[in-house]
């Protein structure tokens, strides 16, 4: 099994959860990775919360650290990580995230936003286009007030550059409004749970699936 070489920071056990899920494995460069909920463990003196994850492609191991200061832990973390737990906030900061970069959450916003349009559940449904949402929200966290493309900083990986570089009109922070626009939620910064649900519009599948 690999160990971690670092540990992760991040706003929310959500936001860990999310990392994860489009995170590729190390050995066979697929995945998903899939927590083992028995073997998740939180070392609340330290914070840190270790993740042992195996590939479903490949079946290598791995294990995450996640540091956990500062955020509360009301739930056991496995609720988290085992679900998207639709609805619930990412990050209530300004900061972007420093481990899931601009390609990532707009690739989390098309896995989430096409469970949404698949569920049968209106609920649900609803929950997850509110996750969606969110995954906008984070994306544009990158932008600075002046450009419409991402910073360089903003693609943390040569797997996110390549991404842009091959469809750099996805990447555009009126894209991202367009997309935000669509969802059944106020746009970004502002986020008011309470508006109406919307039909959203079919979107291409564009990222690669799993
Ligand atoms: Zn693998």
């Amino acid at each position: 099994m690999s160990q971690p070489s670092q540990t992760l920071p991040v706003h929310s056990l959500i936001e860990a959860g999310l990392y994860l899920r489009v995170r590729p494995c190390a050995a066979c460069g697929d995945g998903p990775l899939v927590a083992d909920d028995v073997g998740i463990n939180h070392d609340a003196d330290r914070h840190i919360l270790a993740v042992p994850t195996v590939c479903r492609a490949c079946n290598q191991q791995a294990e995450f650290a996640f540091d956990t200061a500062g955020i509360e832990l009301h739930e056991s973390p496995v609720v988290f990580l085992s679900n998207i737990a639709p609805g619930a906030p990412i990050n209530h900061t300004d900061e972007p995230s420093r481990i899931i970069d601009v390609a990532d959450w707009l690739t989390l916003y098309s896995i989430i936003e096409t469970e949404a349009r698949t569920v049968a559940d209106r609920m649900e449904s609803r929950q997850l286009h509110i996750s969606a949402a969110r995954c906008i929200d984070e994306a544009l966290k990158f932008f600075d007030a002046d450009n419409d493309l991402p910073p360089g900083d903003a693609l943390f990986t040569d797997r996110s550059r390549d991404q842009f570089h091959r469809c750099p009109e996805r990447f555009t922070r009126q894209n991202l409004i367009d997309l935000r626009n669509k969802l059944p939620v106020k746009r970004w910064p502002r986020i008011d749970l309470t508006s109406d649900e919307q039909s959203p519009s079919p979107a291409k599948r564009w990222w690669r699936p799993w």
